[in-house]
C-alpha cells in the first residue's frame, strides 16, 4: 500500500515504518563507511593523508556503500573509484570562478522542490539523500531541507504539474530518487500516472550502481506497472564500477520496461583517457545501457581539481570517435547557469 502525498520525509522514522521489516537496501546503506578513519584502515591508505581527509570530509561528509568498497583495490590511493570518494584537502582551497551554485539551481526552483529549467521537462527533487557521496558533486551545496518536494509540499508539487501541459516529461533526482522507500515512490508515481500529458518518468540514479540491492522486486514492479514510459538514467563513470551483480541488476530494469541511458562526469584522475571513456562504453553496452552524455565537470566550489581543460576534453573524445561506433560515443556536454538546454560540444 502506498503512502499518502503528504507522508513525513523520506527517513523520517513512522508508527508504519516501524512496523515494517527494514529491507535489506536500506540495512545496506545504513552500514554505508561514513568515517575516514574506518576508509583508510579498509584501503590501507597512507596515514599521513589522514588529516586532510578529516578537514575535507567535515566540509561535505563522507558515504561510501560496502558493495561500492568492495571493487576498490586496497593499498591504490589513485585508484578510480576511490578518487570519487576520497575527501582530498584541495576541496578546502578556494578557487575562482568555482561557485556555489554553478548551474544556477537556485534561479530555477519554485520552492517546492521542481525545478524548471528546460521546456517540457522539469526535475523533482524528490531528497536529499544519496547511497554515496561524491567528492565532485554539482549540489555539495544545495539547500535539500528547503528545496526538497517531501511532506507537505509534494501535493503542491503535483498540482503544478497537472496544470502545466506542455510538462510531458517529469524528471525524479535528488540527491537520489532510489533513495526513497517503493512505498514513497508508488505514491509520486500514481500520482504521476494519473497526469496523461506526462508521457515518460527518468528517474536520474548512482544508487543503481553503488548499491545495487537497491533494485529489489518491489522497484521493479513499480517500472513495470507505469502508465508512462521509464527512464533510468544512471551514473557510471569507469568501466569497473559496473560489477557483475550490478550488470544483473541493470538487466533486470530492462526486463522491467526502463529504458537505460547513462550520464557521466568527465573527471581527472578517475577518467579522464580515450582508453577509459572507450571501456566505459563497452561495458555500458554489454550491460543493455546506451551512453548518453558526458559532461564536463560543474565548476562547484571545492571540486577544482577534478577539472579536465575543454580543449583536452575535445581531444579525448576525437580519440574516442575514431575507435566507436557512433552510438557508443556519448555528447560531450557542458550546462551552465540560464541556458534552455545543455550544450553539446562538437568533437568532430
Ligand atoms: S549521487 Fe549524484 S547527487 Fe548524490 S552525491 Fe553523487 S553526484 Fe551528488
Amino acid at each position: 500500500m502506498a503512502e499518502s502525498l503528504t507522508s513525513p520525509a523520506p527517513g523520517a522514522v513512522t508508527a508504519r515504518s516501524l512496523s515494517h521489516p527494514t529491507p535489506g537496501w536500506q540495512q545496506a546503506m545504513r552500514a554505508s563507511v561514513t568515517d575516514v578513519e574506518t576508509l583508510f584502515s579498509r584501503l590501507a591508505l597512507p596515514a599521513e593523508q589522514l588529516d586532510a581527509a578529516r578537514r575535507a570530509a567535515a566540509l561535505f561528509g563522507l558515504r561510501v556503500p560496502e558493495s561500492y568498497l568492495a571493487r576498490m583495490t586496497p593499498g591504490d590511493i589513485d585508484d578510480p573509484l576511490l578518487r570519487q570518494v576520497l575527501p582530498l584537502d584541495a576541496e578546502t582551497i578556494e578557487r575562482p570562478g568555482f561557485a556555489w551554485d554553478a548551474v544556477g539551481d537556485l534561479d530555477s526552483t519554485t520552492g517546492d522542490g521542481l525545478l524548471h529549467k528546460y521546456h517540457g521537462r522539469a526535475l523533482l527533487v524528490t531528497t536529499g539523500a544519496c547511497a554515496v557521496h561524491c567528492r565532485y558533486c554539482f549540489r555539495r551545496h544545495f539547500d535539500y531541507s528547503a528545496h526538497h518536494a517531501g511532506g507537505s509540499r509534494m501535493r503542491q508539487v503535483i498540482a503544478r504539474i497537472a496544470a502545466d501541459a506542455s510538462l510531458a516529461e517529469i524528471i525524479l533526482s535528488g540527491g537520489d530518487p532510489l533513495s526513497l522507500t517503493n512505498d514513497r515512490l508508488a505514491t509520486i508515481g500514481a500520482a504521476l500516472d494519473a497526469i496523461t500529458h506526462v508521457r515518460r518518468l527518468r528517474l536520474h540514479t548512482r544508487t543503481a550502481i553503488v548499491l545495487p540491492e537497491r533494485i529489489d522486486a518491489g522497484l521493479l514492479d513499480w517500472i513495470a506497472a507505469r502508465r508512462a514510459r521509464v527512464v533510468v538514467v544512471v551514473h557510471v563513470n569507469h568501466a569497473r564500477e559496473l560489477s557483475p551483480g550490478v550488470c544483473a541488476r541493470l538487466r533486470a530494469l530492462q526486463r522491467a520496461g526502463a529504458t537505460l541511458l547513462n550520464q557521466a562526469v568527465l573527471l581527472a584522475g578517475v577518467n579522464d583517457s580515450a582508453e577509459a571513456q572507450i571501456a566505459l562504453s563497452e561495458a555500458l553496452f554489454d550491460a543493455g545501457v546506451s551512453p548518453y552524455y558526458l559532461h564536463l565537470l560543474d565548476r562547484v566550489a571545492g571540486v577544482h581539481h577534478f577539472e579536465v581543460p575543454e580543449q583536452r576534453a575535445i581531444a579525448l573524445m576525437r580519440a574516442v570517435a575514431a575507435r566507436l561506433p557512433g552510438y557508443l560515443v556519448p555528447k560531450l556536454a557542458r550546462e551552465q547557469a540560464g541556458d534552455t538546454a545543455k550544450q553539446v560540444i562538437g568533437v568532430a
